[in-house]
């Protein structure tokens, strides 16, 4: 994970590289147990996660702790990420070169964690994820796919993947609060494994 940390550090190619430097702030590799049996997964940094180094330590963080705490998994205990490391001008989404160019960071990560569950949060790590681990025909829009749970085989193992509605969601409209812990209920099997 240190190899990975230092590469992206010195990510030139990257067009958030510049920007980055700029605003002297991080890029966000990811944080949490390597150990970990389930691994989240978000879009990319925004500007606190940007100038800490963390991801999901603002204020669609703060909606992701409320949520683990619903079901009360300790996020000690799980790795949380993102598809982009570094974070795009103005919270902009982020771009498909964007995630071309980040994503082989996350599959190394994914690699070596070696997740029993992988949690998408959004719409764009949910469409890598399931476009790289073969479960392409099963990909649909957030809205059809969000709390449903779909196994897959890779070659370090099997793996089930369950999309989710990002957290953001609830930040501006707290009655999404509900849908969103109703969803991670289907979280609660997986955590005492
Ligand atoms: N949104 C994300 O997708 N990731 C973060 O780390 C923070 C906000």
């Amino acid at each position: 994970m240190k190899k990975i940390e230092n590469e992206l550090l010195n990510l030139k190619k990257s067009p958030l590289y510049k920007e980055r430097v700029k605003n002297k702030v991080l890029p966000v590799v990811g944080e949490g147990n390597l150990n970990a049996k389930i691994i989240f997964i978000g879009e990319a940094p925004g500007k606190k996660e940007a100038e800490t180094g963390k991801p999901f330590c603002g204020a669609s963080g703060k909606v992701l702790d409320e949520l683990l705490a619903h079901i009360k998994l300790d996020r000690s205990t799980v790795y949380v990420t993102n598809i982009v490391k570094d974070r795009p001008t103005d919270n902009r989404d982020p771009k498909p070169k964007e995630i071309e160019l980040y994503a082989p960071f996350l599959d190394r990560q994914i690699e070596i964690i070696k997740p029993n569950v992988i949690v998408t949060l959004g719409r764009f790590s949910m469409e890598y994820i399931m476009n790289r681990y073969g479960l392409n025909e099963k990909c649909d829009t957030i809205s059809n796919l969000h709390g449903k749970k779909f196994n897959t085989e890779t070659d370090f193992g099997k793996f089930t993947l369950v999309p989710l509605y990002h957290p953001a969601v609830a930040v501006y409209n707290r009655n999404k609060l509900s849908d969103l812990k109703k969803d991670f209920s289907v979280l609660k099997k997986f955590c005492k494994k």
